[in-house]
């Protein structure tokens, strides 16, 4: 018996002193490090316009580059998807994000008036996807705009200028954050989609950049979010924006697979195709009305507002 306890004594005999110590804050450091590692899974972003994926990710370039280029020209569409975060007046001056992602009502309004009356014909992310599916035609002079996060000024400062100009629009919507403050109540979100001119997209269910995340995560984000819409609000959800524009190849397949037709990104860009309908590109208007913006949409290439 004595002797076994000394065999013990002999194994763990390098574990004496300071080397304990070393030991025991290792495997602490490295649980925290795993915890952040898990933690960080599960926390919902913040959007700017800095913070927004700009580029492909390498893996989705190099599919791209894989595909067959489109055999006619008309497989790609210049559509140009506009996005927009507010449209209010900024009460508290000193919340800069806000301001940053905000439009303010009158300017919005004008951007409406100046594409209507250029001939623009407004269209809803579930009908874009039918046009790349063959399934409708192109209208002439193409246009999307589109809300990210659906924060209650969608109900109370963006719908009545829709209903006011009879013009469609797509909205991205966070279903687990509808009550909370800043967001739209579930009522808000019904009056919304009882104009019948908004088509209701989902934004995952927490606001989680999708890029790199563990696979599981991203399944529950992307279907949980499609299916609380569907089935709280007896709706058909095909449209989806990643979250800051952040996805991946693996985020890509997983929102095919649950069903979408179309999703949104943060890439600047107009032209719109099978190949992108997962990934397909957005410009910002900015403060741009009148000339300005039809100059704007005119042109090839696109500068970050
Ligand atoms: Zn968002």
């Amino acid at each position: 018996m004595k002797k076994s306890k000394k065999k013990t004594k002999y194994y763990f005999s390098f574990l004496s002193g300071n080397r304990i110590k070393i030991a025991v804050i290792t495997v602490i450091i490295l649980l925290l490090a795993g915890l952040t590692t898990v933690v960080r899974q599960f926390k919902p972003t913040i959007e700017t316009p800095r913070s927004e994926m700009k580029t492909l990710p390498p893996d989705i370039k190099n599919e791209m580059e894989r595909q067959p280029v489109p055999a006619t020209s008309s497989a790609t569409f210049r559509v140009p998807i506009l996005m927009y975060h507010y449209v209010e007046y900024v009460q508290d001056k000193r919340d800069r994000l806000r301001q940053l992602l905000d439009i303010n009502p009158n300017i919005f309004e004008q951007q409406i008036q100046t594409l209507q009356q250029a001939g623009y014909t407004f269209m809803t992310a579930k009908e874009l996807g039918e046009v790349i599916d063959g399934k409708m035609k192109l209208p002439n002079n193409p246009v999307l705009i589109t809300f990210d996060d659906g924060h209650w000024d969608l109900d109370t400062v963006i719908l009545p200028i829709l209903k006011k100009y009879h013009v469609k629009a797509t909205a991205y919507i966070i279903p687990g954050f509808l009550g909370g403050s800043d967001f739209m109540t579930p009522n808000q979100l019904r009056d919304v989609i009882s104009s019948g001119l908004v088509d209701i997209g989902a934004h995952t269910v927490h606001h989680i950049a999708l890029k790199g995340k563990l696979f599981p995560i991203v399944q529950f984000e992307v279907n949980q979010s499609k299916a609380i819409l569907e089935q709280t609000y007896h709706l058909k959800v095909v449209s989806f924006a990643y979250p800051n524009g952040s996805f991946d190849q693996q985020a890509v397949n997983i929102v095919r697979d649950a069903g979408f037709t179309t999703a949104v990104s943060t890439i600047p860009g107009i032209a719109q195709s099978n190949l992108n309908r997962f990934f397909l590109y957005r410009i910002r208007p900015g403060y741009r009305t009148g000339q300005l913006l039809l100059n704007y949409l005119q042109q090839n290439t696109f500068a970050q507002y």
